[in-house]
């Protein structure tokens, strides 16, 4: 059985980072993924990244993969907000750049195994591996409302399933939702000619990058923002510094992360969203099938007869959910709400067992659920090597 000091699982931005990190500090690494894969398949045609320029750079310890150099190599001219497109290109090209060697295979089984790891692939190959760090996304953890459960997909489908939105041409479509994903979603629509209702709970919409003129104001806006870009002025400091965040009394820290990224749209929405009706403070009680339509009765009494709802309606982390996780491993991990307990070096409760990206942000954050926290991340994991050539 072949071996290996530490298996990646993870081809999007933080598996790809700690690759990049772990390898330039001369650890040998296998990773596994497919490239992007989260950001090409499960995110809308025609969608632009809400993080900004400067907050879209995955990390290298060399800076020598950021977006600008992307754009420099290809030779692209790049619009802001950054299309998706653009971002998944550079995603693969980093890929190629750092991990030649990927193995696109999944892995179905990780299991405890001797003072390491039983790695099990999709065809049925095993391996063991010394560490093991997960940065396998949030896919799995598509929330979809209870009223929703037993309704088929073809009628309401999670915002994750829904890749071309085109394709509801001549249907009546209700998004769930409002943050980015079901603003953008409907802009979308509305662009594609489709007839599009908004629905959402909150009672007014939020909205991130109205106050342009905070960021052009010298050193007093280096004061209030972080380049990290996540959260609002002063909160956008204290969350890009995870190590002092994590200080914080727990409420304090669940309060903040919360005004962080609480649900609101990219400012550039508003003008691509005028002539969607948009109904907020309201929220679905009840969903039925009716023919081959969709009904929806709202608190308010008022109901829809629609042909899709769908249900931009975010992520809830719940690692038990990772299937791949085996039952002697998951009984062993320590979690709060779902989220892995992580310490320094991002390790969890089980010795040699390493979760980046957003499963790390119960414990270090909400900067670790943007592309932002890919330096943070990648740092921080070498510190359990102790033999690193200086990354940090
Ligand atoms: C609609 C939408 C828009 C967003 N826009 C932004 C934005 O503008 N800016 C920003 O910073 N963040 C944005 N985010 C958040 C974004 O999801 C994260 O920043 C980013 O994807 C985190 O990267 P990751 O590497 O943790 O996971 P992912 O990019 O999801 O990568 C997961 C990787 O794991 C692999 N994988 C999973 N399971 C297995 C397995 N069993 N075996 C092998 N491989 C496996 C996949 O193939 C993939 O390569 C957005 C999220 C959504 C939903």
């Amino acid at each position: 059985m072949r071996g290996s000091n530490v298996t990646i699982i993870g081809a999007g931005p933080y598996g790809l980072a700690a690759a990049a990190y772990l390898r330039a500090a001369g650890v040998e690494t296998r990773v596994f993924g497919e490239p992007m894969e989260f950001w090409k398949e499960q995110m809308p045609v025609g969608m632009c990244l809400r993080s900004s320029w400067d907050a879209s750079h995955i990390a290298d310890p060399k800076q020598e993969l950021t977006f600008d150099d992307y754009c420099r190599h290809n030779g692209n001219h790049v619009s802001k907000p950054i299309p998706l497109d653009r971002f998944v290109d550079y995603g693969q090209w980093y890929q190629r750049s750092v991990v030649p060697d990927l193995d696109r295979r999944k892995v179905v089984k990780i299991d405890v195994d001797n003072g390491g790891f039983r790695l099990t692939l999709a065809d049925s190959e095993a391996f063991f591996s010394r560490r093991v760090v997960l940065a396998t996304g949030i896919s799995t953890f598509a929330r979809r409302p209870a009223e929703f459960a037993g309704i088929p997909s073809a009628l309401a489908s999670h915002s994750s399933e829904q890749k071309d939105l085109r394709k509801f041409k001549g249907q009546r479509v209700v998004v769930v939702g409002a943050g980015q994903s079901a603003l953008e979603s409907a802009a979308l629509f509305k662009e594609a000619g489709i007839e599009v209702e908004v629905i959402g709970r909150q009672k007014t919409l939020n909205w991130v990058g109205l106050h342009a003129r905070l960021h052009h104001l010298g050193p007093l806006s280096k004061l209030l923002y972080s380049s990290r870009d996540v959260g609002p002025a002063g909160i956008s400091r204290l969350v890009a510094m995870p190590h002092v965040f994590r200080r914080f009394p727990r409420r304090f820290q669940d309060r903040t992360a919360y005004r962080a990224i609480r649900p609101a749209g990219a400012g550039w929405l508003r003008p691509r969203l005028v002539g969607v009706p948009i109904t907020l403070g309201r929220h679905i009680v009840s969903a039925t099938v009716q023919g081959s339509q969709l009904h929806l009765k709202l608190d308010d009494g008022t109901d829809r007869l629609i042909d899709h709802a769908l249900l931009a309606t975010g992520y809830r982390v719940d690692v038990s959910r990772y299937d791949f996780l085996s039952e002697s491993l998951s009984k062993r991990l320590e979690t709060v709400d779902g989220y892995p307990v992580l310490k320094r070096g991002l390790e969890c409760s089980i010795p040699g067992l390493h979760f980046l990206g957003k499963p790390a942000a119960w414990s270090f954050g909400p900067l670790l659920g943007f592309v932002s926290g890919t330096e943070f991340a990648a740092n921080e994991l070498t510190y359990c090597f102790p033999h690193r050539n200086g990354t940090r």
